[in-house]
């Protein structure tokens, strides 16, 4: 996991000084972080950044990250989205110490709950949430006092307790705190800290029906379990006096949050809520639709956990948000597929080429290395014989200037193979090309060419006899603009319709026949590919991770 570690040379990042002046001054002798998913949706980019620092720290410092599921909300939370985030989390390369739940503390968040009652810091109030709102007041006009808000401690965990006893219908009271109407800090005006919600909660199921508020759960839930530095994203910043208020009234242990900027990839969403409409309206084949930003659509596409890793530490962490280019990430996967990649030969689009000079029914076997960039180079076979393809796009007739790939009357080396000339085109009566005739140098042979030729162009091929069939997936930015989601309207009507291309017939090299789940591909001049699930016995699906190039960036600049 040594890889995970920061670069020393890149210095620590605000959260690493503060942690480290805590250590250095005693304040703790080592840290407890936490991870703490609302499990109301799959993980997202976004939240591998969380991932990677709260995970981080705990590998660089002693201590421990604990994953901490914050599940008080029962209407939105499913035991899908739990065991999703544990695997995502798993497949990164992160190990937590304990597996916890937020509604594991139920009963003791309505202890602390009938703690502030007694304290008389919190009461129950009848008002409905349009008339909580009608009082809280604004950033310049201070709130007003509920009517409800001087009852007795006794009357007060009266209703309490019926409120848990099932009594009364949603939404007819809430048990607020008591803390000031006229505070500067919106928050801070008597926050609702449980609500009444008859619901079906995923762990508990009916034994409650009431729920704490985000803002009595999550400090309560970090003190119980000792995180010493609780790290969550920018929006929290306001609730930080609150989570201190809480901690401090209930006198339990001093957990401290911290704040860091939610970072946000372009030509995507990363908010659960919107990728599960992408996923009911089915814009996208499921939460793990390789389009997707989530952790399994990355996973699904053939990003590596390194690749994403090494993207979180690339970008770091900030106080400011902000947007990271997409090519970022397309980089990271790069890097690592090109130390790993098996390299094989896939035409998308062939045209036949037939060596009039190579006897018929001659055939012999080739070796091709599977990887130039492995510590040891290791050769797969590949068949040739008389019959080929090679890529419709790389003949021209008539061919420009610096168009160093086949065309009439030029030379091109096959990869590992042999150098060609093309002698006769041959077309059908549209006009189309069917055929290239072409003549092969014998001497020319890859690793024992004494032809003395110099070509300037290498092409992929495979041959037509061997070629195996497979399908392929290509993949474009989800969204045609940069942050649908600050766009006017609706940020779906920014999908960029043409971001799956299937083309259902490919040929591949035979050694693709072996191909594995476990293994990443490079298909030469193509981009780097993995197997897709919807592989069967039937048909070899391939999904595009990146291509080798950043195609997109060149084409913006040329628009
Ligand atoms: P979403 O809006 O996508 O639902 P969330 O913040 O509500 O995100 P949680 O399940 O509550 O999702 O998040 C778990 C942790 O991940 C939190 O600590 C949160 O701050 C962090 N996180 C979520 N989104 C991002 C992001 N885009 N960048 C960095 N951290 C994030
Ligand atoms: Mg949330």
């Amino acid at each position: 996991m040594s890889d995970i570690k920061k670069d020393e040379e890149k210095g620590l990042n605000f959260i690493e000084e503060i942690i480290e002046a805590d250590l250095a001054a005693g304040k703790y002798n080592s840290i407890i972080t936490r991870f703490p998913p609302e499990p109301n949706g799959y993980l997202h980019i976004g939240h591998a950044s969380s991932i990677c620092l709260n995970f981080g720290l705990t590998l660089k410092y002693p201590g421990y990250t604990n994953l901490r599921f914050d599940d008080t909300n029962p209407v939105t939370e499913d035991t899908e989205y739990v065991e999703s985030i544990k695997e995502d989390i798993k497949w990164l390369g992160f190990t937590w110490k304990n597996e916890l739940f937020a509604s594991d503390y139920f009963d003791q968040l309505y202890a602390f709950a009938i703690k502030l009652i007694n304290k008389g810091l919190a009461y129950v109030d009848d008002s409905t949430s349009e008339e909580i709102a009608a009082m809280k007041g604004t950033t310049t006009q201070p709130g007003v006092n509920s009517p409800y808000r001087d009852r007795s401690v006794e009357e007060n965990l009266d209703l309490f307790a019926r409120m848990k006893a099932g009594e009364f219908p949603d939404g007819s009271r809430t048990l607020r705190a008591k803390i000031d109407m006229a505070h500067p800090n919106m928050i801070m005006r008597d926050p609702v800290l449980y609500r009444i919600k008859h619901a079906h909660h995923h762990r508990t199921g009916d034994a409650w029906c009431i729920y704490p508020m985000y803002d009595f759960a999550h400090g309560q839930s970090d003190s119980i379990e000792e995180v010493t530095h609780s790290l969550c994203t920018m929006e929290f910043v306001p609730h930080r006096e609150l989570y201190d208020w809480c901690i401090e009234k209930l006198e339990i242990y001093p957990s401290h949050q911290y704040e860091f900027a939610r970072r946000n990839l372009n030509y995507t969403v990363t908010s659960k809520r919107k990728l599960l409409q992408l996923v009911n309206e089915k814009h996208v084949t499921g939460w793990d639709d390789p389009r997707m930003p989530t952790i399994s659509g990355l996973r699904r596409r053939g990003y590596t956990p390194f690749s994403i890793r090494d993207f979180c530490d690339r970008i770091g962490i900030a106080k400011r948000e902000n947007m990271i280019d997409v090519s970022l990430l397309e980089f990271c996967v790069r890097e690592d597929l090109n130390k790993s990649a098996l390299r094989r030969m896939v035409v998308f689009d062939p045209v036949k080429v037939i060596l009039t000079n190579y006897p018929e029914g001659q055939e012999e076997m080739l070796q091709s290395e599977n990887n130039p960039e492995a510590e040891t180079v290791t050769h797969r076979d590949i068949p040739f014989c008389r019959e080929l393809y090679i890529e419709r796009e790389d003949f021209m007739e008539v061919p420009p200037k610096k168009f160093f790939r086949l065309a009439p009357g030029q030379m091109v080396r096959l990869k590992s193979a042999y150098i060609i000339r093309c002698d006769e085109v041959v077309k059908d009566a549209a006009g189309t090309i069917t055929e290239l005739h072409c003549s092969y140098i014998p001497e020319s042979k890859s690793g024992s060419d004494t032809s003395g030729i110099n070509v300037k162009g290498t092409l992929h091929w495979v041959s037509a006899k061997h070629a195996v069939s497979a399908e392929v997936r290509l993949y474009d930015r989800l969204f045609r603009v940069e942050d649908p989601s600050s766009e006017e309207g609706d940020f779906k009507s920014y999908i960029n319709p043409d971001s799956l291309q299937v083309i259902d017939h490919v040929y591949a090299e035979p050694a693709l026949l072996k191909s594995s789940f476990d293994e990443r591909y490079q298909f030469l001049r193509k981009g780097y590919f993995c197997l897709d699930k919807d592989t069967s016995e039937e048909k070899l699906v391939f999904n595009r991770t990146v291509t080798l190039k950043d195609a997109w960036a060149k084409e913006q600049k040329k628009g």
